[in-house]
């Protein structure tokens, strides 16, 4: 099949699905798609553009700054979504993100105010939660996101928190995915007073299981660039 087709379709049917998915959590939930780049080219990005897409998220800086630049022309807007080195962030703040999904402790946030002040910046970001406690996963960890939270909003006025992220368990047993969501739901429910708007969790595997644990941003790569 073309190539255009098939990401055409694919995306069409992700967003059916999506759609049966978000009414049975409840109408009144809007959920915002976020297009996973990170494993195709420009040219993929492109055609996904023309079938209607414009969100879309890297886990690499270098790749995010490498993709955004060659699609300048595009009004596309972009997330990043991977590990920060403290060393890449002038790098980063460069880019100018529409969002930063990965903000995954207090360190980090006292470095990028330091930068985004001398820089007369803000950056909307989305604090990183470590909803299933591995060790190779970036994030706070569940007991001290609240209070995380809070001390960002308090200690770093160029970041805008918007929210927070959090990447399930990799396994196949739902019982322990959909724990990590609902640990992250509570937490979001309980910072609402703190201006948490955003819920981004849910991927390729396990988007469904997001979805119906509140989830109002995902971040999926693999099912919309499958071939
Ligand atoms: C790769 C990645 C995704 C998308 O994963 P897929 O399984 O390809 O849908 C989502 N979030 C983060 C942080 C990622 O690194």
């Amino acid at each position: 099949m073309d190539r255009y087709l098939q990401i055409k379709d694919n995306l069409r049917n992700i967003i059916e699905e999506i759609e049966k998915e978000r009414l049975k959590y409840s109408s009144h939930q809007i959920i915002n798609l976020i297009a996973v780049s990170k494993y195709v080219s420009y040219d993929d990005i492109k055609m996904l553009y023309h079938a209607g897409h414009r969100t879309f998220g890297e886990n690499k800086i270098q790749d995010l700054k490498d993709k955004s630049n060659i699609l300048e022309n595009l009004p596309l807007q972009w997330h990043m979504i991977g590990r920060i080195q403290k060393n890449k962030i002038n790098q980063l703040i460069s880019i100018k993100p529409y969002m930063v999904q990965s903000l995954d402790s207090i360190d980090l946030a006292k470095e990028l105010q330091i930068r985004l002040e001398k820089q007369n910046m803000t950056l909307k970001c989305l604090l990183q939660v470590n909803s299933s406690n591995e060790s190779t996963k970036s994030g706070v960890c569940i007991d001290e996101a609240i209070e995380s939270y809070k001390k960002i909003l308090q200690i770093a006025p160029n970041i805008k928190l918007e929210g927070i992220m959090t990447i399930a368990a990799n396994t196949d047993d739902k019982k322990i995915i959909e724990s990590c969501f609902k640990k992250t739901k509570d937490i979001f429910d309980k910072l609402q007073d703190s201006g948490a708007k955003i819920l981004s969790c849910g991927m390729s595997n396990d988007y469904k299981i997001a979805i119906a644990n509140g989830a109002n941003m995902l971040r999926i790569g693999s099912s919309i660039f499958k071939k």
